[in-house]
């Protein structure tokens, strides 16, 4: 039953991957829902992340592409690539989802409302930019993250980030990234497969910190062999804008000139100026929203998804965090999302694709020990290429149960094989019935349920 004190049963702040399934599914329900969206419809995946990303490694892949194609007897004279031409077909079909999300959120009675909301209670949502202030008896925030920067670096107003990324006038010729994470790694790619003089420069000791440490040197080591120069345990210490262009300045002494500076240092959660202390919603130490496995916030009516909680910051789980509120509170059926072997991938050059624990973590949480299985091969694509590129499969088995806690793939379309080496995982097979399902051959994949030899540290290669 609807409380109709309120002028609506569920009031959503951003429509993005998690505000925008919540809503719908509440207002597929019969019940009264708007949401609010300050910049454009679907958020952070489908206008400045994974969506627009994902064409431009998809372009810039084809370079890597068509020298493969040479080794295949292929030839051609005028391969070039025109980035206006690209950008303007990536934002024609940006601007088609984002309407899809739209018409979708109307299709299920969704009222969509343009503007920024600012809590002022409770139950009271406020859109300054629009003179409305309106009722809710539950209130869903789902603002997401926005990106970080060292904001005191003197010159730091001459970088961009991976917002502005998205939407360069031209490709420069030279670009510096500063990150080691995911993001920072696949532009880094995307970049340099683009023809651009690419630089990353990463303060810790390894790229991807967190993921299995093989894969962070088998990464650093394949992207390099890409033409990215890769600089770590280094950071900025300010930017100078030149008649030429941006000079880096590092801690190290090093003074590198490009024209396009590029920080991918990290997201925090979308907090700012929300109101969050007049409606009794607290954050937790990170600056996250602090929630309970229901995704509850500190105030009884509010409820908080995806990346402004901070913990697991994938589409797909902000998602899952929204489909299991709506469960919990319309559908009486109590549900939290189970955060344990999630798949992610990178889309590097090449890409990454993981599942499950990194040796580290395995050696530390399985009470037996950890058998790891890992090979290292060049893929057949590349034979008469003279590439020499490997691909890294590499599986972490808890001794006692020969369970596979983990798979770790670096390679021609990991994103893809992980996919479907997470349904094992997340069924807690075995190494023996890995081992039991037949090869299909020839393929890179095959390796995955061939792999007999435990590794020690006599048979380690080094690849
Ligand atoms: C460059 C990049 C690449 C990525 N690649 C991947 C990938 O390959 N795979 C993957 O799974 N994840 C990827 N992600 C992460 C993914 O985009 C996020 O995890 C996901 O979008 C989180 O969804 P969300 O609903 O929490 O927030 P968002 O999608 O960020 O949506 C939040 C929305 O709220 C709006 N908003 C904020 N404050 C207000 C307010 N006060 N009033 C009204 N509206 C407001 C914002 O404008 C935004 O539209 C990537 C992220 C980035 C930045």
């Amino acid at each position: 039953m609807s409380d109709r004190s309120y002028d609506y049963d569920l009031f959503v702040i951003g429509a993005g991957s998690g505000g925008v399934r919540a809503a719908r599914l509440t207002a597929l329900d019969g019940k009264r829902v708007a949401i609010a969206e300050e910049h454009r419809v679907g958020g952070t995946c489908v206008i400045r992340g994974c969506v627009p990303k994902k064409f431009m490694v998809m372009a810039s892949e084809v370079s890597h592409s068509l020298e493969i194609a040479r080794g295949y007897g292929w030839s051609f004279q005028d391969a070039s690539f025109d980035w206006k031409t690209f950008i303007e077909a990536k934002d024609v079909e940006i601007a088609r989802l984002s309407g899809l999300y739209a018409a979708n959120l109307g299709k299920a009675g969704v009222e969509l409302i343009h503007g920024r909301a600012v809590l002022r209670d409770a139950h009271t949502v406020e859109i300054p930019g629009k003179g409305k202030i309106v009722t809710a008896e539950r209130i869903l925030i789902a603002t997401g993250g926005r990106p970080w920067v060292p904001g005191d670096m003197p010159g730091i107003e001459h970088a961009i980030t991976s917002e502005q990324a998205f939407h360069l006038p031209d490709l420069p010729k030279r670009i510096l990234i500063a990150g080691g994470g995911y993001i920072a790694v696949e532009f880094a790619g995307i970049f340099a497969g683009l023809g651009v003089e690419t630089t990353l420069i990463y303060r810790g000791p390894n790229i991807l910190r967190g993921f299995d440490d093989d894969v962070r040197a088998h990464l650093a080591g394949e992207i390099e062999k890409r033409g990215i120069k890769v600089i770590l345990g280094c950071q900025h210490t300010s930017l100078e804008k030149t008649r030429t262009g941006i000079v880096n300045h590092l801690e190290n002494g090093m003074a590198i000139e490009t024209d396009v500076v590029m920080f991918a240092t990290g997201r925090v959660p979308h907090v700012v100026d929300l109101g969050l202390e007049t409606a009794g919603v607290e954050l937790n130490e990170q600056g996250a929203i602090r929630v309970d496995a229901y995704s509850k916030t500190t105030a009884d009516n509010i409820w908080a998804i995806g990346d402004v909680t901070d913990r697991m910051n994938l589409t797909p789980v902000a998602i899952r965090e929204a489909v299991a509120f709506h469960q919990t509170v319309y559908r009486d059926d109590p549900q939290h999302f189970d955060y344990e072997a999630v798949a992610t991938a990178v889309f590097s050059q090449p890409p990454v694709g993981i599942v499950g624990l990194s040796e580290s973590e395995a050696r530390r949480t399985c009470a037996a020990g950890v058998d790891v299985y890992a090979t290292r091969f060049r893929p057949m694509k590349y034979a008469f290429t003279g590439s020499d590129e490997r691909v890294l499969m590499k599986l972490v088995v808890d001794a006692e149960s020969q369970r596979v806690v983990g798979v770790h793939i670096v390679g021609p379309e990991a994103p893809e094989m992980i996919q479907l080496a997470a349904v094992a995982v997340k069924a807690g097979l075995t190494k023996a019935q890995w081992d039991a399902t037949c090869a299909v051959h020839p393929t890179m994949a095959e390796e995955l349920v061939t792999l007999k030899e435990k590794q020690t540290p006599a048979n380690v290669t080094a690849g």
